[in-house]
């Protein structure tokens, strides 16, 4: 877009260049022509003439030149119009029979007037429909069609001015007749209006171009109205000439600023705002703490300091043309170029995501990745920003670990080894339920060592705690079924929650439990009932229902080991 308009200002430059050549060619033939001198107001009218109608042409051809860019019907209609205009003039000028270089043979006298009044009402007219239509930014005709019409016009006007005879416009003794005031009168009318609605239109957008056209339609009003009141080809006509000059020039200004400056200014500040975001962006890339890689189709064409780093290479050299898979195991490969590809065409982001990738060195880290789609230099590209987080996941890894242990360790029993009465109340609960459902009994066994207190006098808290951990060991073993389960309650208390189990099973379990203990053969000097150590042990067996609590079983147990206590030594 800016080049383009920086090569129709150019065009423009060289195309004035060669108009004022021609001007100055033209205007020196003449003045030789003239002996040099200009005699007349009649020769200074014809070449102020000769001067509005080169800024006619210079305004036509700025219309035709910038229409497909400024995309306004209106410039092509104004272009179009000013063709015409300029065409009138000329053929107008070019009738002075006693301007020798200029002569047209084919206009009369009198038909020639009528050139000069219809170029300045054909400006009138049309400056005033252009500015009261709205304007499209859509090109809905061609300006080749414009320009056609434009000829055609031309034509139609010469043709039947030669064929109907116009009325005349000058007297015999070359003076104006009524109608040529009338018309003078009316086109100045006209430009007058048009200069008050650009007046208006202006106090609600004001434009420096808008400022131009009224300035321009202003002197045109002037000019023409100088030629109302001029009776003669005198000095008012010569003011007259040099006010629509003027009035074309500055429309001439106007219509350059708004098709040509502005939209030329305005890409120029987007561009190096855009110019200057990027170079933001692309410090706040090269800064990142994460790596950042842009790569097309797959092949790296960018890598910020930090991607260099996480990626073990020397510079970015090493990284720039190689592809991202060579950093991918390969079974990511047909996924992930899938979902770049994806990416360009729908412009979606890639979620993050944690993959695994292999720096230049071969060694393997975890990172966490991102992309987007973007724009590098011309072409789309996908942004791809990474971070390591290897040691963030191994430390997740540890804690994990150090919490499954943790989680083992609150539900062990420390001393022992075996489960503790927490975790025991849990499997209570699951039991008391499971067995609910399949309405089948659940025994509970509550075992208490027997004289422990004299064992921890007699041989000490080590030797007692020594005996605990053996006997724990020792029931463990003793329970065969999958289901039964062993926990330390409190002191030298153990519980046994045997599952579908009833009244005489538990019995026989508990007897079992009572003989492996005696078995073991512990010595204890102070029991009263007998020489080695021995358990008692109380038994409940409930079939679970919705009007017993499952730590009702415990306590029954309890009641019971209670009740073997009461009747000792060592039984069940
Ligand atoms: P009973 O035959 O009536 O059960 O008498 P007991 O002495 O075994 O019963 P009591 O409940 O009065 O005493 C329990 C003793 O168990 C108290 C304490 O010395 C001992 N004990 C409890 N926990 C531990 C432990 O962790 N280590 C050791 N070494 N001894 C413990
Ligand atoms: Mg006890
Ligand atoms: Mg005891």
């Amino acid at each position: 877009m800016l080049k383009q308009l920086e090569s129709i200002m150019n065009k423009e430059k060289r195309i004035s260049a060669v108009a004022v050549f021609f001007m100055i060619f033209y205007v020196a033939i003449w003045l030789i022509h003239q002996n040099l001198i200009i005699t007349d107001y009649l020769g200074i009218h014809i070449f102020l003439q000769f001067l509005s109608i080169s800024v006619a042409f210079a305004i036509a051809f700025e219309g035709w030149l910038s229409y497909p860019f400024s995309y306004s019907q209106h410039r092509l209609y104004v272009a179009a119009m000013f063709f015409a205009a300029g065409f009138f003039d000329l053929f107008y000028i070019m009738t002075f029979i006693s301007e020798r270089p200029l002569i047209l043979t084919f206009l009369d006298e009198p038909d020639r007037n009528w050139l000069w009044v219809i170029a300045r009402l054909t400006v009138a007219i049309f400056l005033a429909v252009i500015f009261n239509i709205k304007d499209t930014d859509r090109i809905t005709i061609g300006r080749n069609l414009v320009f056609s019409l434009a000829v055609l016009f031309i034509f139609l006007v010469v043709f039947l001015n030669f064929n109907l005879n116009f009325p005349d416009l000058l007297t015999q003794d070359n003076r104006p007749t009524f109608l040529k005031t009338v018309l003078e009168g009316v086109t100045t009318f006209i430009y007058f209006l048009t200069t008050i609605i650009l007046m208006l239109q202006y106090r609600k957008t004001k434009e420096e171009a808008r400022l131009y056209f009224i300035l321009s339609l202003l002197l045109l009003s002037i000019s023409e109205f100088s030629y109302v009141l001029s009776y003669d080809v005198s000095w008012l006509n010569v003011v007259g000439d040099g006010y629509k000059i003027l009035g074309y020039y500055f429309f001439l200004k106007g219509l350059h600023t708004s098709t040509i400056k502005e939209p030329y200014e305005k890409e120029r500040r987007t561009q190096e705002e855009l110019f200057q975001s990027e170079a933001r962006y692309k410090r706040l890339i090269e800064d990142s703490p994460d790596g950042n890689i842009v790569h097309r189709n797959g092949k790296i064409i960018y890598a910020n300091k930090h991607a260099v780093q996480l990626l073990k290479a020397n510079d970015r050299t090493d990284l720039i043309g190689k592809t991202i898979y060579d950093f991918l195991p390969e079974k990511y490969h047909s996924t992930i170029k899938e979902n770049m590809e994806n990416m360009i065409i729908h412009n979606q982001l890639f979620e993050q995501t944690e993959l695994a990738v292999y720096d230049l060195t071969n060694h393997k880290m975890i990172v966490e990745v991102s992309a987007i789609p973007t724009m590098f230099g011309v072409e789309p590209a996908v942004h791809i920003i990474f971070r390591d987080i290897t040691a963030r996941k191994e430390l997740e890894r540890e804690l994990k670990e150090k919490n499954e242990i943790l989680k083992h360790l609150s539900s062990m029993d420390g001393l022992t080894g075996i489960p503790n009465r927490r975790s025991f109340e849990e499997i209570l609960e699951k039991e008391w339920k499971r067995n609910m459902r399949e309405r089948r009994p659940l025994s509970a066994l509550m075992v208490d060592i027997d004289y422990f207190k004299y064992y921890n006098d007699f041989y000490g808290h080590l030797a007692g705690d020594d005996c605990l951990k053996k006997v724990a060991h020792t029931l463990k073993n003793q329970l065969k079924r999958s289901g039964d389960f062993i926990a330390r309650y409190g002191g030298e208390e153990f519980v046994i929650l045997l599952p579908g189990t009833d009244q005489s099973g538990a019995y026989i379990v508990a007897k079992k439990l009572c003989r492996s203990i005696e078995e073991l053969g512990i010595p204890h000097e102070k029991s009263e009932s007998g020489p080695y150590l021995t358990v008692s042990i109380g038994a409940a067996t409930l079939i679970p229902e919705n009007t017993h609590q499952p730590l009702d079983l415990i306590q029954l147990a309890d009641q019971s080991l209670y009740i073997q206590k009461q009747n000792r030594p060592s039984e069940v």
